[in-house]
């Protein structure tokens, strides 16, 4: 996929990218290339596969959520996906990225500096030991992050009530809906929708939408190494 493509694909349905955007997206691309031979990013790097599996994937959230104006937490964001993304599309939503490596966000410092962007906070730390932020996004994302119970317990307590916690997942989905069920009712979501969807090349998508309907209780979430060793 190129970046036309990016652009036609993304405006024709459900989002429409501006040249400015997409100048943006060129920008985070190249810059991804140049830092990934420094530090262990992605093993996604070529132009056409970084525009697919990680610019489109993250858009494709778009098509069923509108993000326009909301608060967002991206759990685990490594190089920035799906919430660095969601900030380029949605400049008027505010975005914090969240990961536990620090050596991460000098490239999302960089990528945010050529960028100009203003709506995006970093925030290097845990996601599990975010006490001030609790229940406080309306908008709480995640890809590549964990198991369904872990982004279930972990990501419930710092979304509002009446928002939404989207698990960015794949073809092993309704596998893990199962497992997660207890966590689920425990943490106070109930399922929203899911959204079934392809890549261009055919890879599936299946991500799953949460809302999130009660308080969390205050002894979650637990500690990460019994949130691991004992799933709810
Ligand atoms: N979302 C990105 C990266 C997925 S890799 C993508 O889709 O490409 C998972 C990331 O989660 C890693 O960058 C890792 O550092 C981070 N991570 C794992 N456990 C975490 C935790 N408990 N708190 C914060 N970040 C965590």
């Amino acid at each position: 996929m190129n970046f036309e493509q990016l652009k036609t694909l993304s405006s024709s349905r459900y989002l429409s990218l501006s040249d400015d955007q997409i100048e943006q997206f060129k920008t985070y691309a190249s810059l991804l290339k140049e830092w990934n031979e420094k530090i262990n990013l992605t093993t996604i790097v070529e132009e056409e596969e970084v525009i697919e599996k990680h610019f489109y994937d993250c858009l494709l959230l778009a098509k069923d959520f509108d993000f326009a104006w909301k608060s967002i937490a991206d759990m685990g964001t490594g190089a920035g996906f799906p919430g660095l993304v969601l900030a380029i599309a949605f400049p008027s939503a505010k975005v914090t990225l969240i990961d536990a490596t620090a050596k991460k966000f000098k490239f999302l410092q960089d990528v945010i500096d050529h960028l100009q962007i203003k709506n995006v906070i970093l925030k290097c730390g845990r996601v599990e030991d975010m006490k001030k932020e609790r229940e406080s996004f309306e908008v709480v994302t995640c890809r590549g992050f964990s198991a369904l119970p872990t982004i279930v317990e972990v990501g419930s307590p710092l979304t509002k009530i009446n928002g939404t916690l989207i698990a960015m997942k794949s073809v092993k989905a309704s596998e893990e809906m199962s497992s997660a069920s207890n966590a689920i009712t425990k943490m106070g979501l109930k399922l929203s929708f899911n959204q079934k969807c392809e890549l261009p090349s055919g890879e599936k998508r299946n991500n799953i939408f949460f809302k999130k309907v009660e308080h969390t209780q205050r002894r979650y979430p637990r500690p990460w190494a019994e949130i691991i060793s004992k799933p709810l």
